[in-house]
């Protein structure tokens, strides 16, 4: 195992049979979709197709953004963070981008955690906060920018205000809506961080290696792109000028 990286705990043994009676009984109920009379699968809400979509995507019905819908929600964020607005000052504005550059220096990983894939398969596993360790490592290491990353995750934001609403079966909106802009952003970190699949453990035979699910590795780091943002913007970026109305047009 790589020392720099934190594994996850064992599920204790009693939670483990919890879990399976609340399966049992979780089976036999109709998935929480409207309109869907499959059965639920497993501990989820939704039968097995609307899971795998609500894990893939971040929602079991909604269409995600378009890549083209997010360029052009990043290009009108451009625009908004590198022109000081009306009644901003001169130095309120260079404390803006100072703030953007810090945040985005924050995010950067040590060169030696971009590890070969095979480290992060196998049992007893890294969480998912290390597992995006690595992948941003890999990000940064092929040159690309954190903030063009973080842009990602305020395009997506923007696209969620004005299109996101709450899973149904789903009782908590605000993280609903975290799980699914985390997800969408932290998929333009996996995307081009790209490493191999291939490799070898020392010694072993060569195999494509899978990590146990991109989806949460997505959100862990998105999770960390967020931070950012708030930490260069505030929480309340959104809802200041004329953005949201602006996006309206352009999605
Ligand atoms: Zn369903």
């Amino acid at each position: 195992m790589n020392a720099l990286l934190e594994e996850t705990q064992r599920r204790p043994k009693e939670r483990a049979e919890k879990l399976r009676a609340y399966i049992a009984e979780n089976r036999e109920k109709p998935c929480a979709v409207p309109g869907c009379n499959c059965l639920r699968d497993d501990a989820s809400t939704y039968c097995n197709a609307h899971r795998r979509r609500y894990r893939e995507h971040g929602h079991p019905t909604l269409t995600p953004p378009t890549p083209a819908k997010l360029k052009a929600l990043e290009g009108l964020l451009v625009r908004w963070l590198s022109e000081p607005a009306e009644g901003l000052s001169g130095t309120i504005f260079a404390d803006r981008l100072a703030l953007w550059d810090a945040a985005q220096a924050k995010l950067m990983k040590p060169a030696r955690l971009a590890v070969p894939f095979f480290v992060l398969s196998g049992a007893p596993g890294y969480t998912q906060r290390a597992k995006a360790d690595v992948f941003l490592a890999h990000f940064q290491k092929r040159g690309h920018s954190n903030g063009a990353a973080m842009l990602r995750w305020m395009a997506v934001r923007l696209w969620a205000e004005l299109r996101f609403y709450t899973p149904p079966g789903k009782q908590k909106p605000a993280t609903e809506l975290n799980r699914f802009v985390n997800l969408h952003a932290g998929k333009f970190v996996t995307r081009r961080a790209a490493f191999r699949r291939v490799g070898q453990t020392p010694g072993g035979p060569k195999r494509t290696y899978k990590t146990d699910g991109m989806a949460g590795i997505r959100r862990a780091i998105g999770a960390q792109l967020a931070n950012a943002v708030e930490f260069a913007v505030t929480k309340d970026w959104i809802y200041g000028g004329q953005l949201l109305s602006a996006a309206q047009l352009l999605i």
